[in-house]
């Protein structure tokens, strides 16, 4: 592999979101996207590991089924050994060498490829997986898998280009550059089940700067990873720079974090595993050959509130989208909400009214909202927060669960009284939304109650009309979420326009599909040339009076 010679300042095409299609009746993306899901279902492909573009098969087989009929088996996928991880880290880190010698563009090249692949080609490939292997509906499944990893992929080049354009000043006889190298060694991407553009993002940013990736994928998410790795491939992604390593997490992570080689960490999904990772870094940091960049974009417990001004039926709607697409699957998910005593009664019935209409079931049933959430223990988890809200709140609406045929839990609406109460503190990752209800006249108190409530600070909404009001919750909710919404729901954060990412316990915050990201995948070298050295080493001030 090498670089393309060439001369020219390159301009690289702009980026623009990926338009979402609608997927309505008689559309021919809905006819595309059905015909995949049907043949899809028949498939059950034996998905092996990727190796310095290797195919790898260890003879160690998990099965993935589908979250919402777990008696089917969408796939079976090989799980990597020791020494499968130690091959993945020294392949990477011995591509590195070369593909971080390549121009940025003709690395940018390959992803803009794969954008174009995705969106054409393999859209409904994309979509049917993450549709059937995590019980995304259509619309869902198109929102992340096709334009949000599309996204990701176009918008980073564009990113990367005004990245590389800073460069520093020169005076006179000395020309000064900013040379932008790619991490010296590997990136250990691990991916989370909830977004397949997350597992598309993890990878490729560090590799779009010129360093190269061992990636984990979710075994939840296994179908969408495959078809992700199996795509960037056919886009010419060069052997070794992005080696596919799905296994058991401590396995894969202990060779990975054991490497001298590991350069970074490119991590999303919960708290607990990202500050596991954290620590066995730190306590080990003299073991690596240079100090590991470690970015994590973890849990959530992300609120909306509304003030007394607020339109009732504008509150409702962000609750019930905020709280429920994707069954609240989404780290950006509702699950905790402030409302004025004045104007609950009308939020609380016409939310609820919404939730009476919601169909959930099958993702192939285009009519449904709603699908299963991921696994058995997803499942477990979601319960035992619902049995205990049975014993210590007020469940409103749902509280039902399914495990039958798939995983199924309803969307739920609970209140309580107490503003502590567990279930507006932890993450639950699940379609369950609790409401806390206020006096109108603690407005000002409710705004500390809910910068306080939780360890985490991703996403948050507020609904208001009266302006003095949304200041006064821009200021005391500043540090509350890194993603801040006014009169609108908080989910749906959109690659270039919303870049992505909480703090405190929400992660390191270098926001997705943003410079801010990139800046962390490349260690720059600062070149200083001068043009006519000096050959005397005396100074000027040094000469007699
Ligand atoms: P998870 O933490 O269970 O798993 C994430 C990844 O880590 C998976 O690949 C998993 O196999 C791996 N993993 C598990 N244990 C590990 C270990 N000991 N060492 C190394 N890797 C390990 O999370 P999940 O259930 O897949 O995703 C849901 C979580 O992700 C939620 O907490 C959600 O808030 C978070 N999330 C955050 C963002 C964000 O941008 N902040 C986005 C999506 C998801």
């Amino acid at each position: 592999m090498s670089s393309t010679p060439h001369t020219g300042v390159r301009r690289i095409p702009p980026a623009v979101n990926e338009p979402i299609k609608s997927y309505a009746p008689g559309s021919p993306e809905r006819a595309d996207v059905k015909a995949r899901l049907a043949a899809m279902e028949q498939e059950c492909p034996e998905i092996p590991l990727v190796i310095n573009g290797k195919e790898i098969r260890t003879g160690d087989i998990a099965k993935a089924t589908s979250p919402h009929k777990h008696a089917h088996v969408t796939a079976t996928w090989h799980k990597a050994t020791t020494a499968n991880v130690q091959a993945a880290t020294e392949a990477a880190t011995a591509a590195q060498r070369e593909w971080g010698s390549w121009t940025w563009e003709d690395r940018a090249a390959v992803f803009l490829r794969a954008a174009d692949l995705l969106t054409t080609t393999w859209r409904s490939t994309i979509n049917a997986a993450t549709m059937l292997g995590q019980s995304k509906t259509i619309f869902q499944s198109e929102i992340d898998a096709a334009c949000e990893m599309a996204d990701f992929w176009r918008f980073n080049v564009q990113f990367a280009s005004e990245l590389v354009a800073e460069q520093p000043i020169s005076g006179p006889g000395v020309w000064n550059q900013t040379d932008y190298r790619g991490l010296e060694g590997f990136v250990y991407a691990v991916s989370p089940f909830n977004f397949t553009a997350i597992g598309g993002n993890l990878p490729t940013a560090p590799a779009l700067m010129g360093s190269t990736a061992v990636w984990k994928p979710a075994g939840t998410a296994i179908l969408s990873a495959h078809y992700t790795m199996q795509l960037l491939r056919e886009a010419g992604l060069p052997d070794g720079v992005i080696n596919f390593v799905p296994g058991d997490a401590n396995t894969v992570s202990d060779v990975a974090l054991n490497s001298r080689d590991l350069a970074g960490v490119h991590f999303t999904g919960s708290t607990a595993v990202f500050n596991s990772m954290w620590k066995r870094i730190g306590s080990d940091v003299g073991r690596y050959k240079s100090y590991p960049r470690i970015v994590g974009e973890t849990g959530g417990k992300d609120f909306i509130i509304a003030h007394p001004s607020a339109e009732a039926s504008a509150v409702a709607v962000g609750l019930v989208r905020g709280a429920f697409e994707y069954q609240g699957q989404k780290c950006s998910a509702a699950s905790r909400c402030y409302i004025p005593k004045s104007l609950w009664p009308a939020v609380r019935d016409q939310a609820l009214a919404m939730m009476q209409d919601i169909r959930m079931g099958d993702v192939n049933d285009f009519r449904n909202f709603m699908g299963a959430v991921i696994d058995k223990k997803a499942f477990g988890r979601i319960k035992g927060y619902l049995d205990d809200a049975k014993q210590n709140a007020t469940i409103l609406g749902g509280g039902g669960c399914d495990d039958s045929k798939g995983w199924f839990v309803e969307p739920t609406l609970i209140q309580t009284e107490n503003p502590g109460y567990r279930l507006l503190c932890e993450e639950i990752f699940g379609p369950v939304l609790t409401a806390y209800v206020y006096d109108d006249a603690k407005w000002s108190e409710t705004l500390k109650i809910v910068d306080e409530t939780s360890p985490y600070a991703l996403t948050g909404a507020v609904f208001a009309q009266d302006r003095n009001a949304v200041h006064e919750a821009h200021h005391a909710l500043r540090n509350a979420a890194g993603n801040f919404y006014v009169n609108d729901k908080c989910t749906g954060a959109v690659v270039g326009q919303q870049p992505f990412g909480g703090a405190r316990a929400s992660g390191t915050n270098d926001k997705a599909g943003s410079k801010l990201n990139l800046v962390r995948w490349t260690s720059a070298r600062t070149i200083k040339e001068t043009f006519n050295p000096p050959t005397d080493y005396r100074y000027p001030f040094m000469g007699a009076e």
